[in-house]
């Protein structure tokens, strides 16, 4: 390990980067706080993958409500969970081959009553007393119907009766507007299927919303879209996470170098982009007793950053030990 400018460190990899060995083997590296994918389908991939390439939590945001609430809640990944997607009667992904019954919830009424059935507090409870930490809603009017503004914003109140986030998968013309106009907390992807005005990314900003990344999901124009309203919100001051939308597509487990070098190409490079890693969302901490490591020399310089968090790997914390004169 060279000698490093903790000025340099600091501004590559944020407040808590630590120089350190492992106890049991003598490499060296860095430790970071655990790393988060903060937009996987748990259903649609190995989670084995996931923590041997340095992902210690993730959030699960569409999957069946009883199987995620059986697991066990030990372990790592540490995963939380939206349950099921909720959706207009018909809307997306109903249908759809990856999603089976059970991990959509059609909403087909604006109560805010417990036990009416199709209602908005029902669908809320539901994912709720299965252990739900944040509510999904489908708002994808390029794929069915979708909520009027007054069943939404209903989703919305039952959840934050709750304190728990709603996280909209948006898409389509007039879907950011309407997940603004409810107050959705969380956008499940950079917007892709139309560019945004200042006038919306001021609001979005100024309203607290934040956006998962999944920028590497997408190709052509889509790619190109959710890059550029993704690097307009950040430059803003928005608050973005990373995530991936892992089990959508073909992809190993782990951290994904694609969407690291998406995030850095939209301008969300070096400790900022640490901290659309390290940030506990939807949770309040993150995971303990464990931390990031990644072998051999800090990264040189702010373009570097990308690759060399690629060889990350989760450890137990006790296993770190820290090379104090480093
Ligand atoms: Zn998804």
């Amino acid at each position: 390990m060279p000698h490093h400018d903790p000025q340099l460190l600091l501004e590559l990899l944020g407040p808590d980067a630590i120089l350190c060995r492992r106890a049991l083997t003598g490499e060296s590296g860095v430790a970071l706080p655990p790393l988060h994918d903060h937009h996987v389908h748990l259903h649609l991939i190995d989670e084995r993958q996931l923590a041997p390439h340095g992902i210690a939590a993730a959030v699960d945001l569409g999957g069946d409500p009883v199987a995620l609430a059986r697991r066990p809640s030990d372990g790592f990944p540490r995963i939380s969970y939206a349950g099921a997607f909720l959706t207009a009667a018909g809307g997306y992904p109903v249908g759809r081959p990856w999603a089976p019954d059970e991990i959509t919830h059609e909403v087909t009424n604006a109560s805010t009553h417990p036990g009416v059935p199709g209602g908005a507090a029902t669908a809320v409870d539901e994912q709720a007393e299965c252990g739900a930490s944040v509510i999904k809603v489908a708002l994808n009017r390029d794929a069915g119907p979708i909520f009027d503004l007054e069943t939404l914003s209903a989703i919305v109140s039952s959840a934050h009766a709750r304190a728990m986030p709603v996280v909209a998968h948006v898409q389509g013309e007039g879907m950011m507007r309407l997940a603004l106009d409810a107050q959705v907390d969380a956008l499940a992807h950079a917007p892709f299927s139309e560019w945004l005005d200042g006038a919306s990314i001021a609001r979005a900003h100024a309203t607290g919303q934040l956006w998962i990344s999944t920028l590497s999901m997408h190709d052509g124009a889509d790619a190109e879209r959710a890059v550029i309203n993704l690097a307009t919100f950040a430059a803003t001051g928005g608050r973005v996470l990373y995530g991936t939308d892992l089990g959508n597509g073909q992809r190993p487990g782990g951290i994904q170098i694609d969407e690291l070098r998406s995030l850095d190409a939209a301008g969300v490079r070096g400790a900022a982009l640490i901290a659309t890693l390290t940030d506990p969302w939807p949770l309040a901490e993150p995971p303990h007793g464990v931390s990031t490591f990644v072998p051999g020399a800090a990264p040189a310089d702010l373009d570097a950053v990308p690759a060399w968090l690629a060889g990350a790997t989760v450890v137990p914390t006790e296993e770190l030990i820290h090379d104090d004169h480093a």
